[in-house]
């Protein structure tokens, strides 16, 4: 791992010190922290060393790296790659073969007890892990091997987390979670399909500000990302609360943007942040883009399967007063709205506030 400092790091990448505190300032607010955890993200994160990740995919299907790697420069996402010494992950590193595992190895020696494992892809057990081995080994030796020298586990992504599509019925593989294998390590989940790039870098700022994984749910998910639902956040809500759904996706209420609950939206059960963060650098997630969210950072989400069919559970309008329903409908009307001007929007707004604190 190189010694040198994160901040330097960024420097060297042309980033300069203003616009990492707007990147620390970003992080609390999304992460729900005060206004002082910017500062706090800010001061650890300048000085302190970049920490070594070992990066082990196993039975995935490089969605995760996808979308991680899918980011705007200099969006927070991006940001990840510069904070970190990534010194393994098959799909990103030059070295392959011999060279990539000499190179797993050497980071295992040279930082036991304090690197950061992340795991992509869910770990089958089926003909002795034959389904999925590298250099000769299956995942599963691999991964108690790597998981006796490190700090923490990231399991990212729901087959990791979960076991996800690899473990649906008739999970011909033997699929399981990285937690249900490896009991003595904390262990974080950061499920999705794929998972939010941005919710990474929260994690991993978190592990090197605070000395620890940030608060879990019942999931093992950081409760900053994953403790609502993404109907709590969802700015179709307006349209449920008064009984107004779309019946077909190309029908009146559908263009008018009306609640997608009938056409098999299960956003009420999946707890994510995609209505709050969105995707792509901020630019839409799937609701706003038409299609009802299809669960997949819930548990056993494809098994669960209906997509297309609404949940059991009836849709019960709430009793909202007139002047909350009038100003509902005025947000949802607002689909037809640039989704990029409004992000930029409340962006601004946000690091004007929020930067002068940290610069004080
Ligand atoms: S579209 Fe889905 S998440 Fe949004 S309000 Fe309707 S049911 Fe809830
Ligand atoms: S909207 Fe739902 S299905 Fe889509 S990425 Fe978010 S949690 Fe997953």
């Amino acid at each position: 791992m190189r010694a040198n400092r994160i901040l330097d790091t960024l420097a060297g990448q042309g980033i300069t010190r203003r616009a990492f505190l707007k990147y620390c300032a970003t992080l609390a607010s999304l992460m729900a922290l005060p206004p002082s955890a910017g500062k706090a993200f800010a001061d650890a994160l300048a000085k302190a060393p970049r920490p070594s990740v070992i990066w082990l995919p196993f039975q995935e299907c490089t969605g995760c790296t996808e979308a991680i790697t899918r980011s705007h420069s200099p969006s927070i996402e991006g940001m990840l790659f510069d904070m970190i010494s990534l010194d393994y992950q098959e799909t990103l590193m030059a070295a392959a073969g011999h060279q990539a595992e000499a190179a797993l190895h050497e980071a295992i020696q040279r930082n036991m007890g304090k690197y950061l494992l992340i795991v992509d892809g869910s770990v089958p057990l089926g003909l002795d892990g034959a389904y999925s081995c590298i250099a000769g080994r299956s995942n599963l030796e691999t991964l108690k091997e790597v998981a006796a020298g490190a700090a923490a586990i990231v399991a990212m992504g729901s087959c990791a987390a979960y076991g996800g599509l690899p473990k649906a019925n008739p999970n011909p593989t033997g699929a399981v979670a990285v937690s249900d294998v490896i009991k003595d390590k904390p262990i974080i989940n950061i499920p999705g399909c794929p998972p939010i790039p941005v919710v990474m870098t929260g994690v991993l700022a978190h592990f090197l500000t605070f000395g620890g994984l940030p608060e879990l749910d019942r999931l093992g998910r950081p409760k900053a990302f994953y403790g609502e639902t993404i109907h709590d956040r969802c700015y179709r809500r307006p349209f449920y609360d008064q009984g107004k759904f779309a019946k077909t996706f190309d029908d009146e209420g559908a263009r008018k943007g009306w609640c997608l609950f009938e056409l098999g939206c299960k956003g009420p059960v999946t707890y994510n942040a995609c209505a709050s963060v969105k995707w792509n650098d901020g630019t839409s997630w799937p609701v706003e883009s038409g299609h009802g969210c299809l669960g997949c950072s819930e548990p056993d989400f494809w098994d669960a399967g209906g997509f297309y069919k609404a949940l059991s559970m009836p849709a019960r309008p709430l009793k909202l007063e007139p002047a909350a329903i009038a100003a509902g409908v005025v947000a949802g009307a607002a689909i037809a709205a640039s989704s990029r001007s409004r992000k930029s929007a409340a962006k601004a707004a946000h690091e004007t506030t929020t930067l002068a604190d940290l610069e004080k």
